[in-house]
């Protein structure tokens, strides 16, 4: 029972004087009231950022107005204040009630978000439901639990396979010779396309019950990864029929008689197969194909079974010019209804043998800085069975799903593969070479100039190896995200173009003159492959990751797309509960915005302690950003945002960043935290941070409706800008690693190929490892005789030190044999004219070395 006090009869003891003396306190009074009103707002902002679910909040609020009620009669407590948490209390009532709610808004909201919701084609719905959802529905959460990623096992591969990467594909890249396989045979040769069959290489997804490898995505990766650091067409000619086409398909949608004849011809290489979808006019927007099948009846095998007759022209499609089963994506129509009344059944999927007649491949593209076989393959009234489609005739119309499926794990796998292998050369070859060569008497990977690249080839190499190892960890464990295996492919695809290019800039001419002596041109020529095949990188970033992400990883979003389109009653129920939890997820993120931001991120915990917990206070406090943004984004352009492809295109840059720092942070754990990582764990943490900040103020400067963005940069960076870009410091550390000897470097370029070979790269290695050898020699002739050893100099040099003590035989042996090696890597090929203009002989040979390449 509530007691009543007359006024002034109050004894708190801290208020005491104020309640004896209520008119001789003024501004005692002010400063409490300020104190009131700080502890309703703290106690509202506290229910939001801990995300306490309506009911319990409301019962905390109710508890609270009664509670300082009652306390009012110990000290001061304004009845305003009372008033407020009971108003506070009131709403959360009001929204805690369910047919209110509906009443008042939800049911109300209904058909207003029906009507703006835009139309989905099926090929769209299935490309958006398509795989699943992993880790970025964590981000896109603003609360990413990090003790679940912390719990995923380290990426590992099992002794098979291991033993696998040392014997077959070790031999495979030394019999890979770049110049000769790009250059000269314009063509991988018979031997090489032997020993791939004869390891059963093009079967490294197919189970071993089919006579395939069975292996792990890790292990599939790893392959890619080292036959791609040495020969780009050995490494795709091997990938293509492991990724997206038949096998993959096959596996997951054929016939058990379809798996039983093709799964071991295609492990053993006795089919080849392509997989054509890409047309003339159907390029990205591939769904659009004019390519067609009629269902007819036809002659098969002396008797006339239901079939479809075709009709396709395809572009780009690679091994089809040595196919001998093409993997088909066709629009099944149904003119005459032989099947039912659909007279459109949408793209079907067929396996074809290349043999059949009226089937054409043979001709050749020449794609840009690699030979693998890529053509065109054309179809004139080719008339197939029922059974050659797919996964029979239950399948037919299935063909976008199917393929939106595979692809959904398919692209974390081969393209980033080929991506990470490129940084991990340009690390490795280009940390070496700034070491041989010398510029004013300085290895030139010591001049600030290039220690720039360097740390950048570096911080990335380690950032997309740390993406490639996490992912493919979830996809071994089952996960299919799609939205992650976007990013993996538009990220690594690019991040190996960065690198490349900065690699190209260290190498100077050295980088520039082709010929058996260079081990760059042709990944550098070759960059655009991997950028446009499997979905361009325009696209994807501007249209997919961040379209795809917001409506599958988004908690809510989804779910009420589903409920408004459901015809159903009871879909106005699951759209008032859908809509309420998309609320409070807004309101949620915007709170825990504003606490991360006013605290600096130390409002939340980290789940490690040490040098990298306080990264994981910011990607949390940047996740909270993130969410809020794209939920503001969402509110205001509701499905235009699809046309907004700049604003999408930014936002997918801050969820690749946010799940490319996960991954690092993740890396650094299982690999035991080495401290002398710590220098590339930092540069990539920073650029990630940095680039999330810029592109979230991108989005802020852009939005579209005026002064919505300012009032939200305030929220999200109420007391500045936190993140800059990796300091100097770190930079210099990251290139001192990729310039010396150490285990950080080893682990950087982990899984390349090292040649042991008196080739093009074999000699860097040779040349790095004695110049760092001969460098404490180097400096003490220096030292003593005042002169730098050079090419030209160094035999006197060394004779003149010999002589005087100053270093012993043993050091000049290492001194001269580190100027040789030095000297024989920094030249390049020269080519008589007759041999380039090629009058003299058919095919480019070189005029130095025959010995090398
Ligand atoms: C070497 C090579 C091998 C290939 N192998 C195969 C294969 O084996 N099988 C197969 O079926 N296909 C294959 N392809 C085809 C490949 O998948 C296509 O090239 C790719 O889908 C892009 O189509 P396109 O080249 O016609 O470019 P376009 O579709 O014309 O695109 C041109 C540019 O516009 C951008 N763009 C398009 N739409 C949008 C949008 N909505 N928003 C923003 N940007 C957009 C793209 O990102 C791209 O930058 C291969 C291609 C090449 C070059």
């Amino acid at each position: 029972m509530m007691k009543t006090h007359p006024p002034g009869a109050h004894v708190g003891a801290g208020f005491r004087s104020l309640n004896d003396n209520q008119n001789g306190a003024p501004q005692q009074r002010t400063r409490m009231d300020i104190l009131y009103f700080l502890i309703l707002i703290l106690t509202v902002l506290m229910l939001a950022y801990k995300r306490i679910p309506l009911l319990v909040a409301m019962a905390i609020m109710v508890g609270l107005t009664v509670g300082w009620t009652e306390l009012r009669h110990l000290f001061y407590v304004p009845s305003w204040f009372r008033f407020a948490n009971g108003i506070v209390a009131v709403i959360l009532i009001g929204f805690s009630l369910t047919p209110l709610r509906r009443l008042l808004i939800s049911d109300r909201l209904f058909s207003v978000y029906r009507k703006a919701l835009p139309a989905l084609s099926s090929t769209e719905r299935e490309a958006l439901e398509a795989g699943g959802v992993w880790w970025e529905a964590e981000l896109f959460s603003g609360r990413p639990r990090w003790r679940n990623l912390l719990k995923m096992p380290a990426p590992a591969i099992s002794e098979r396979e291991q033993a696998f990467l040392d014997g077959p594909v070790e031999e495979l890249c030394r019999m890979a010779n770049d110049w000769e396989i790009c250059d000269k045979h314009r063509r991988l040769p018979d031997r090489l396309w032997d020993f791939i069959r004869e390891h059963r290489m093009f079967g490294m997804i197919i189970p071993q019950e089919y006579g395939g490898l069975g292996f792990s995505a890790q292990a599939h990766s790893a392959i890619v990864m080292k036959l791609a650091s040495r020969n780009l067409t050995t490494a795709i000619t091997v990938m293509v029929p492991n990724s997206l086409g038949p096998a993959e398909l096959l596996l997951h949608y054929g016939t058990e008689e379809q798996k039983q004849h093709y799964l071991p011809r295609l492990a053993k290489g006795e089919e080849v197969p392509c997989f054509a979808l890409t047309s003339e006019i159907a390029g990205s927007d591939a769904a659009a194909m004019t390519d067609t099948g009629v269902v007819c009846k036809g002659q098969h095998e002396g008797r006339e079974v239901l079939g479809f007759r075709l009709n396709w022209n395809k572009r780009y499609i690679t091994l089809a010019p040595v196919a001998t089963v093409v993997g088909l994506a066709f629009r099944a129509l149904d003119p005459d209804g032989l099947l039912g009344d659909r007279k459109d059944l949408g793209i079907t999927c067929a396996l074809i043998p290349a043999s059949t007649p009226g089937v054409e491949t043979g001709k050749r593209h020449m794609p840009v800085g690699a030979v693998f076989m890529n053509g065109p393959t054309r179809g004139k009234d080719v008339f197939i069975p029922m059974e050659w489609i797919i996964g029979g005739q239950e399948r037919v119309g299935q063909g976008w799903r199917m393929l939106m499926q595979s692809l959904a794990a398919g692209r974390a796998i081969s393209l980033p593969a080929v991506g990470v292998s490129g940084g991990k050369m340009a690390a490795m070859m280009s940390g070496a070479y700034a070491r041989i060569r010398k510029q004013f008497d300085i290895p030139i990977g010591f001049f600030e100039g290039i220690e720039e690249p360097l740390a950048r080839i570096g911080g990335r190499t380690y950032r997309m190896d740390a993406a490639r190892r996490l992912t493919l960890v979830a996809l071994d464990r089952g996960e299919r995200p799609s939205v992650l295996s976007a990013i993996l492919k538009y990220q690594l695809t690019e991040g190996n173009r960065e690198c490349l290019n900065d690699a190209m800039d260290i190498h100077g001419g050295k980088g520039i003159i082709t010929g058996p002596r260079n081990y760059l041109a042709h990944d550098y020529q070759a960059l655009p492959i991997s950028i446009t095949v499997e979905g361009a990188n325009i696209l994807t970033r501007s249209m997919i990751i961040f379209g795809q992400g917001a409506i599958r990883a988004h908690p809510w979003l989804l779910k009420e797309m589903a409920a408004v389109r459901d015809p159903r009653p009871e879909a106005r129920k699951a759209f008032d509960k859908a809509l309420f939890g998309h609320v409070g997820h807004f309101l949620s993120n915007l709170v825990r915005s504003l606490m991360l931001g006013v605290s600096a991120g130390l409002a939340t915990r980290s789940p490690v302690s040490g040098p990298t917990a306080r990264y994981y206070r910011q990607i949390t406090r940047m996740s909270a950003a993130f969410a809020f943004t794209a939920d503001l984004v969402l509110v205001m352009l509701g499905g235009k945002f699809k046309f907004r492809e700049k604003l999408s295109g930014r936002l997918a840059d801050v969820l690749i960043h946010l799940y490319l720092a996960t991954t690092v942070l993740k890396r650094f754990e299982d690999e035991d935290r080495p401290q002398e990582d710590l220098p590339l764990v930092n540069w990539a943490l920073d650029d990630s941070l940095y680039t999330i900040q810029q592109q979230l103020l991108g989005v802020l400067a852009n939005f579209p409706v005026p002064g919505v963005g300012r009032l939200a940069r305030w929220i999200m960076f109420p007391l500045g800008l936190p993140y800059r870009p990796p300091t100097d410091v770190t930079g210099k550390a990251v290139a001192r690693l990729l310039l010396s000897e150490s285990d950080s470097r080893e682990r950087l370029v982990e899984g390349v190929y090292i040649s042991d070979q008196q080739d093009a790269s074999g000699q860097v290695h040779t040349a790095f490892h004695l110049a760092i050898t001969a460098t404490r020699a180097e400096s003490a002739i220096r030292n003593a005789l005042n002169e730098a050893v050079t090419f030209d100099n160094y035999e006197r040099l060394v004779q003149k030190a010999v002589e005087s003590g100053v270093i012993t035989e043993e050091q000049a042996t290492t001194v001269r044999l580190s100027q040789q090696a030095s000297q024989a890597v920094i030249e390049v090929d020269e080519f008589t004219r007759a041999e380039i203009e090629g009058y003299e002989e058919p095919g480019f040979r070189p005029a130095v070395s025959e010995n090398v390449g």
